[in-house]
């Protein structure tokens, strides 16, 4: 017989647990802090980080675990934990499977830096959400919104429930609760580098489960990798963001100086800290028509066209007038035009570009009137690190041994990502960790029930 379960946090990996843990039979409540469910997940871009899938077969991108994996240890620097994503590249496309069978629908693919082959297949977040939300009310969910878990319970070094507006739910608990990208505590102490970034991410980002799990002995690790993702307006809405990544698409960045300072197509983390470095800790993505007209409509993070629309992004006819409208030096903004023009024709970027993102794309010209400049700072969208866990998501205390009835999932653990994340791997580890944890916690196992 399965073990009730108890998950704190309706994001990705919460509900993905709840419906795996219910599909094994399990009763299961699901409590969530904020009045709705979604946390950074219905916030984010939607891509998922899979190999081999049908839709890149049927575009003739030629991709396989194998090669996820490489590429995950080489964006991560060699710093993740190679049993997690070795897991996971092996494990996705199982994932998949279980996932569309479940309701979820991609709608295309795409290449993000890191990727040796496009292999960011993008979905409605919101849309997955719902669907698994419909499928754990079909199976008898208990959710509950405005339902803070505020500690764990404790007994004879196991964990048998949690506590949440003072009422105690008993069972398997499994942390889904997110990171901590809107806690200025907890980044100010973990991720001092970030202090002048703007915080997005969900409101519930405050590392509840974290601070619960470490509490209580558990291990944690990777917070010197938090990092800033670039392109996002220094007066963005943390509900509502408006990031714009027109570099990956040809843009040059400069700073207030009408200087470019990075190279472009590397990780949009590493241009996220240069910008931090720039005066007043902000920049531009400066690109011209021709790259507005080629740009994907409708795709978030690289349709500038509504940003256009809401006035966001400013335009003017000629450089000279855009230099003006974003108080730039005219002649410094017109003479790194012209010199990245050249590097365009001729090659021998002094910055090292040599494509658009990562070894991927022809560099275009900026030379198509009207110009466009979006005003851009690093915003801390998610935490690549926390909870030390196994690949059967269950948390480890510092010794590495597994704290019975403890797992985690989604952004709140460690280890998966190593040193920078590669697009698509947040919500693609949510989701396959998420299932593995309501799986783990829900089987009944005489060791470890309360
Ligand atoms: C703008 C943006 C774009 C992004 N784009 C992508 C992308 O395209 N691909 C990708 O892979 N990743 C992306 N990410 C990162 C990704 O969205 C997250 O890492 C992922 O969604 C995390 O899922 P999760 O289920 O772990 O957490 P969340 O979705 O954040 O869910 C956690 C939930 O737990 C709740 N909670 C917190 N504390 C408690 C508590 N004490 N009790 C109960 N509930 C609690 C929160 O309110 C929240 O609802 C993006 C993030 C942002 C912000």
């Amino acid at each position: 017989m399965a073990r009730d379960v108890v998950i704190a946090g309706a994001g990705l990996a919460g509900w993905a647990a709840a419906v795996a843990a219910l599909e094994e039979g399990a009763r299961v409540t699901l409590l969530e802090k904020t009045a709705r469910a979604g946390g950074s997940t219905v916030l984010s871009g939607g891509f998922l980080a899979l190999a081999g899938t049908a839709m890149q077969r049927a575009l003739g991108i030629e991709d396989r675990p194998e090669l996820l994996e490489v590429d995950l240890l080489a964006v991560g620097e060699g710093e993740n934990d190679r049993a997690l994503v070795h897991a996971y590249a092996a494990g996705q496309a199982d994932m998949l499977d279980w996932l569309e069978q479940r309701g979820l629908q991609l709608l295309d693919v795409e290449l993000s830096s890191g990727q040796s082959v496009a292999r960011s297949h993008r979905c409605v977040p919101a849309d997955l959400v719902s669907a698994l939300r419909a499928r754990a009310e079909a199976l008898g969910v208990e959710f509950h919104v405005d339902a803070p878990v505020e500690e764990l319970v404790v007994r004879d070094r196991t964990v048998i429930g949690v506590r949440a507006n003072g009422r105690e739910h008993h069972g398997a608990v499994i942390l889904a609760t997110g990171g901590f990208s809107r806690s200025e505590e907890l980044l100010a102490e973990l991720a001092p580098s970030q202090v002048h970034a703007l915080r997005l991410g969900g409101e519930g980002s405050t590392g509840d489960g974290l601070r619960m799990a470490m509490g209580i002995g558990a291990g944690a690790r990777d917070f010197a990798f938090v990092r800033g993702t670039f392109g996002t307006p220094p007066t963005d809405d943390p509900t509502e963001h408006k990031l714009l990544l027109a570099y990956y698409l040809g843009a040059i960045i400069v700073n207030a100086d009408g200087r470019r300072f990075v190279d472009e197509s590397v990780s949009y983390k590493l241009i996220g800290d240069a910008c931090l470095q720039q005066p007043g800790h902000r920049a531009f993505q400066i690109f011209d028509h021709a790259l507005l007209q080629a740009a994907p409509r409708d795709v978030p993070l690289f349709d500038p066209r509504p940003l256009l629309e809401e006035g966001l992004l400013r335009s003017a006819p000629s450089l000279e007038d855009l230099a003006e409208a974003i108080d730039v030096d005219r002649a410094a903004l017109l003479d790194t035009v012209t010199s990245y023009n050249r590097v365009v024709a001729q090659g021998g970027d002094a910055l090292g570009r040599r494509n658009l993102v990562a070894s991927a794309g022809a560099l275009v010209p900026i030379q198509q009137g009207p110009f466009y400049a979006y005003p851009s700072t690093t915003a801390v969208l998610a935490t690549y690190c926390g909870l030390t866990v196994d690949v059967d998501a269950r948390v480890l205390d510092g010794s590495g041994a597994p704290i019975p009835g403890l797992w985690a999932a989604g952004e709140i653990t460690g280890g998966f990502h190593g040193a920078a994340y590669m697009t698509g791997s947040s919500l693609g580890k949510a989701a396959y960790f998420g299932r593995a944890a309501g799986r783990g916690a829900a089987r009944n196992s005489s060791e470890e029930r309360a």
